[in-house]
């Protein structure tokens, strides 16, 4: 991938050179902040979430690295952490599809490249599974969520996602990525279309909850 060839392999937390592009110590480093759980929300659209991290400390610091100060390379660490637990790794390998939550067109315009997207693919190509990136779009340019209360948050989400093609989700799994928890609503809007059009379940799994 032409990503390699630009960035040397790294322990993406500490930045030293390591070929796994995560070292024992920060192995280590991270276990506070692990989550790794898997469970069945209430009254929401999605039938199974996978919390990772806690949005804290070296984990946020790395996020926001990641997110906003080019780190881009930083989406092989992430992926293998969210790989590196074997119950994880055993559920995730049941699904069929994985998307992620898009971004309005304008932004990733703006960022060069969304960071969703570069973790998606690599769990895609490490779990062997479908992904269909172009499939769920942001047609709305939506507020950010944080900036809202819990009412307007739900009018402000509410139809900024379509999706282009059903038939290639009617009756699959889908595991539907997104980098940080917060309130959920974002990811329940994306879960409701997708089982409208037909999916039989969809997984939210997470980067990191707020
Ligand atoms: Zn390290």
């Amino acid at each position: 991938m032409f990503l390699d060839l630009i960035y040397p392999p790294v322990c993406g937390i500490c930045g030293k050179i390591n070929k796994k592009s995560l070292c024992k110590k920060c192995e280590i480093q991270l276990k506070p902040y692990e989550m790794n759980s898997i469970c069945k929300p209430k009254n929401k659209y999605f039938d199974y979430q996978i919390k990772i991290l806690k949005y804290k400390g070296i984990v946020r610091e790395r996020i926001i690295d990641f997110k906003f100060n080019e780190k881009s390379y930083l989406y092989k660490t992430f992926a293998k952490i969210i790989l590196n637990d074997k119950k994880v790794y055993g559920f995730l390998k049941k699904y069929d599809i994985i998307i992620y939550v898009p971004m309005y067109i304008k932004k990733k315009m703006l960022r060069g490249y969304n960071q969703c997207e570069l973790i998606a693919k690599e769990l895609a190509s490490k779990l062997q599974i479908e992904k269909q990136f172009n499939n769920l779009k942001k047609i709305k340019d939506t507020k950010k969520q944080s900036s809202l209360i819990k009412e307007e948050r739900k009018a402000n989400i509410k139809d900024a996602f379509k999706i282009n093609n059903s038939t290639s989700i009617i009756n699959k799994k889908i595991i539907l990525f997104d980098d940080i928890y917060t309130t959920g609503s974002t990811v329940n809007e994306c879960s409701r279309i997708l089982k409208e059009a037909g999916a039989r379940e969809v997984l939210v799994l997470t980067l990191a909850i707020d």
